[in-house]
């Protein structure tokens, strides 16, 4: 099908964006890649009568790696970010989620911002803000403001923005030093949605011991979630394959549970004790020195 009708606005400014969003409230919707935009207005699944395309706006793009903060503008294409140099080796569970979602094609027109604020609850991007503790920069009628990523999901494609606001960037927290990190997912297809996908990031203090621990978690619920529970089993414990085999085995606290077509409750609760194992593992491995990247 045609999408319905609709008047497009393609503003230079982002005060302009603003406004014209103020102006026309739910009825207007933001048109970034375009890339879940597109087909749903397509399926007729949203019908906005204002489009107000934000890729002729400036200061939005851009991604840069900045001490332990990696600064993303909200129309940076999720491709730019996929190949920023030396970025697989400081963090490669970025990465390794980056090349997860859909087809190059996709990605070279997607937008980081673009996925996080339509919230699939099994989108790559949900996990690597959740795991990596980011901040978004929102720009509204009032002004701009900052949200935690963990305030920041609330349901199946719902977040915290209002119908006026702009997410402009986010900023992910990357440890230095002795960390390692790893991101696995399981989909029936390459490029398919993951039915489960697990990001898990370990940091070891001089010791050896777990100083800090993040794991997020995506498809197994209404939004991405962050493992607290697993993350409390390992920190401060020396890891081994057995301390990571019982702490992966907390991953289901907490979790609720969702089933569709593709699988059932049981199945992903199974599947995310396995890949959390596993990307534990990888990323100790990593954090100790060794470990192969991508
Ligand atoms: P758009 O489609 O333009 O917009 C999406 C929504 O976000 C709209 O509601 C829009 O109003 C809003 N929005 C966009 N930017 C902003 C902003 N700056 N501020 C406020 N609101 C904004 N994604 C995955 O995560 N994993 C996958 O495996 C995956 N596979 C895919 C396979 C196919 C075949 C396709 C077509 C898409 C797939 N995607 C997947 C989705 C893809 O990653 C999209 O690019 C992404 O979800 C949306 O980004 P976009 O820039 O295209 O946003």
């Amino acid at each position: 099908m045609k999408p319905p009708p609709f008047e497009y606005v393609a503003p230079s400014e982002l005060d302009e964006a603003v406004a014209v969003l103020s102006e026309h409230g739910d009825e207007a919707k933001v048109l970034a890649g375009g890339q879940s935009l597109m087909p749903l207005l397509s399926f007729r699944l949203a019908r906005p009568s204002v489009l107000v395309d934000l890729n002729r706006v400036s200061g939005l793009g851009g991604v840069a790696l900045d001490g332990d903060v990696l600064r993303i503008g909200a129309m940076t294409r999720q491709r730019e970010v996929e190949r920023l140099p030396g970025l697989r080796e400081r963090c490669p569970m970025i990465v390794e989620a980056i090349e997860q979602i859909g087809h190059v094609t996709i990605r070279n027109r997607g937008t980081v911002g673009g996925s996080l604020a339509h919230a699939d609850p099994a989108a790559e991007w949900t996990a690597l803000a959740l795991g990596l503790d980011a901040e978004l920069d929102v720009a509204g009628p009032g002004g701009t403001r900052t949200i935690a990523a963990d305030e920041f999901f609330v349901t199946y494609y719902t977040t915290t923005l209002a119908a006026d606001e702009v997410l402009t960037q986010v900023r992910l927290s990357i440890p230095n030093g002795r960390s390692g990190s790893c991101f696995l997912e399981l989909a029936r297809r390459h490029g398919d949605f993951a039915l489960v996908g697990v990001g898990a990031l370990l940091s070891l203090d001089g010791a050896g011991a777990v100083a800090d621990a993040r794991v997020a978690l995506i498809g197994v619920a209404d939004r991405a979630l962050r493992a607290a529970a697993v993350e409390a089993a390992l920190r401060g414990r020396e890891p081994s394959d057995a301390v990571l085999a019982e702490a992966a085995e907390h991953v289901t606290e907490g979790m609720g549970g969702r089933t569709d077509v593709h699988a059932s409750e049981e199945y992903r609760r199974h599947a995310a004790r396995v890949l959390t194992r596993r990307a534990l593992a990888t990323a100790l491995e990593r954090a100790r020195g060794g470990g192969e990247l991508g």
